[in-house]
């Protein structure tokens, strides 16, 4: 459904462009979530606000294509981008606090999205569009007038939710969806993500820094480092059966949710300057395998049928 080919986003700096996504290719399947996994900083919520067309100044979207259905996103005009967002794609970013206006009540703020891109439904039937959303999010419709600051930040998110899914989107991205919240909400929250989906039939692609929720949500991930995809697999693989180095790091890097506690082992060093990038395997300074050929030449992303899994590493070949 949505097809993203040698996506490349730029930083502009006064002296310099930092490349922080480089020539990133995936798909995200029809009804499929699709997680991006990685530390801070390696571009996820890059790669996001170019799906959403929301690259801002001095972010740059430089090279390469999204598509949509076939459709090109990335060239799309004014009226067919209006169209796109909340229509086709929508989101729900970390902070469900700054998301909502403060001194308007929720349902204007619902009513306003769906009547600015369906008008046609008139005050009455986005009102009512407003009443099956709550319901559809499990809280009560009565409360449809109050204002963001009575409800609590979980339901806030569910508000913010509520919004995403209220034009039947195809695609909804979630960046750091619930990392405000604390774990139990979070968990509730995810869980009904999952089962809207499966109801509704959407596809989400799902940024997380808490690996064990994005295992347990998602169908596939991708890991990314320094602005690149290391490796594309099926969720389960991720811990199970890492292909490359740096995923077998971050899954090490994670505490299990059963069995017996072990040492975490975090990964020695850290990631790059992406104004001054290693010549070859972006990872080579922190890979504990890292051969001459690694320095020098830099991997590409190749399926290995066997895994299910796509991986950029030499020690693969
Ligand atoms: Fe390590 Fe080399 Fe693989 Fe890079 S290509 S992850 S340095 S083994
Ligand atoms: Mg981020």
């Amino acid at each position: 459904m949505i097809e993203v080919r040698n996506l490349t986003v730029d930083y502009i700096g006064e002296n310099s462009v930092a490349r922080a996504v480089n020539g990133i290719d995936f798909d995200i399947r029809e009804g499929e979530a699709f997680g991006l996994a990685g530390e801070s900083g390696c571009g996820k919520s890059t790669v996001a606000f170019a799906l959403a067309r929301l690259t801002r100044l001095p972010g740059l979207v430089s090279g390469g294509q999204v598509r949509l259905n076939g459709e090109d996103v990335l060239n799309f005009d004014k009226a067919r981008l209006k169209a796109y967002r909340w229509n086709e794609v929508s989101f729900v970013f970390q902070s469900a606090m700054n998301a909502l206006n403060p001194v308007i009540p929720v349902s204007e703020q619902i009513m306003d999205v769906i009547q600015t891109h369906k008008p046609e439904l008139g005050q009455q039937g986005a009102r009512e569009r407003a009443v099956e959303l709550f319901e559809l999010v499990g809280i009560p419709p009565r409360r449809l007038d109050d204002f963001p600051h009575q409800f609590s930040g979980g339901m806030r998110q569910r508000i913010c939710i509520a919004i995403a899914l209220a034009l039947n989107p195809k695609l909804i991205i979630m960046d750091e969806p619930t990392t405000a919240l604390d774990v139990v909400v979070q968990r509730d929250i995810i869980e009904q993500i999952v089962e809207l989906k499966s109801r509704l039939g959407f596809s989400v692609l799902f940024i997380t820094h808490d690996l064990g929720l994005m295992i347990e949500f998602c169908d596939r991930i991708g890991v990314m480092y320094s602005g690149e995809l290391v490796e594309v697999a099926p969720a389960e693989s991720i811990l199970t059966n890492p292909q490359h180095p740096y995923t077998r790091a971050l899954g090490n890097s994670f505490p299990p949710l059963t069995g017996p506690r072990v040492r975490l082992e975090g990964i020695a060093g850290t990631p790059p300057d992406l104004r001054a990038l290693p010549q070859g395997c972006r990872f080579a300074p922190r890979c504990p395998h890292a051969m001459d050929q690694c320095r020098v030449q830099p991997p590409e992303l190749r399926y290995y049928p066997q895994h299910r899994s796509e991986a950029a590493c030499h020690l693969l070949n």
